[in-house]
């Protein structure tokens, strides 16, 4: 089966009963739907992982999403007790936005870090513009504790691709793969091992070549797939399998 590693299936438009079907009748058969919050998000995904089997969860608060004052990590634990949320995420750092508290974001990811490790839980890394930072806090959470994680919409960083890699950690490619102006993502790609790659929709936001300009949905991350595969000189049914697997070892681990 080929897996939408993450969308945000609850801001998907239109009925999600669809959604799920039209991603099923393309082959996916498992969709990871990230709620940025632990509060309207972290229920909207509760519902719909309770309602579908193909659907499964994670939840964080995303570095916009952070709640002041930090919650504590005992505060936190609790929302992880499902079987079916498989990751601390998405988390990590954003500084593409005009008005953003570095310090402040640094102490949340830092704390949502100790969480899952805490929880023994993959966690789910959303980096933007923010590479430098980004090591530097996994790499300090790294010495107290192993971790293991996906970087979530791998930019075009040679630097996080090698970093994460050298963790031990997996890289999501999300439609930006297929974009006409992605040539350096594409090269960067090339060059990952197989054994290491996800591919995600990051649904409903950006929608893979040929769906520029609708809504994106976990349906569409066999064009990634297939972005992929050609990339990769790879034939599909290897790489299905292989991306099966990556996912299944890294979010499988200790829950099944
Ligand atoms: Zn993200
Ligand atoms: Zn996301």
């Amino acid at each position: 089966m080929i897996i939408d590693s993450h969308c945000h299936l609850d801001s998907c438009q239109g009925s999600t009963d669809e959604i799920v079907q039209r991603a099923t009748e393309r082959g996916v058969g498992k969709i990871l739907t990230v709620a940025t919050d632990l509060s309207a998000e972290y229920q909207a995904m509760l519902s719909l992982i309770d309602q579908y089997p193909s659907v499964y969860g994670a939840c964080g608060f995303h570095p916009d999403t952070l709640p002041h004052p930090l919650p504590s990590v005992e505060l936190m634990r609790p929302y992880y007790q499902h079987k079916k949320i498989l990751a601390v995420g998405e988390i990590g750092l954003d500084y593409h936005g005009a008005d953003f508290d570095k310090d402040f974001q640094h102490k949340g990811f830092a704390l949502q870090l100790q969480l899952a490790q805490e929880l023994d839980l993959p966690v789910i890394i959303h980096t933007r513009d923010a590479a430098e930072d980004t090591v530097k806090i996994i790499e300090h959470a790294m010495k107290a504790k192993p971790l293991r994680g996906v970087i979530h919409c791998l930019p075009s960083s040679v630097y996080i691709a090698q970093k994460a890699i050298e963790w031990g950690f997996y890289l999501s490619l999300s439609g930006v793969l297929t974009f006409k102006n992605a040539d350096k993502l594409r090269e960067i790609a090339k060059g990952l091992p197989l054994d290491r790659l996800l591919v995600e929709t990051d649904s409903p936001y950006l929608a893979p070549v040929p769906h520029r300009g609708h809504p994106n949905e976990p349906a569409f991350v066999v064009d990634t797939f297939q972005c992929l595969a050609e990339l990769k000189n790879c034939d599909t049914q290897t790489l299905e399998t292989t991306l099966e697997r990556n996912f299944n070892t890294l979010f499988f681990k200790e829950k099944t």
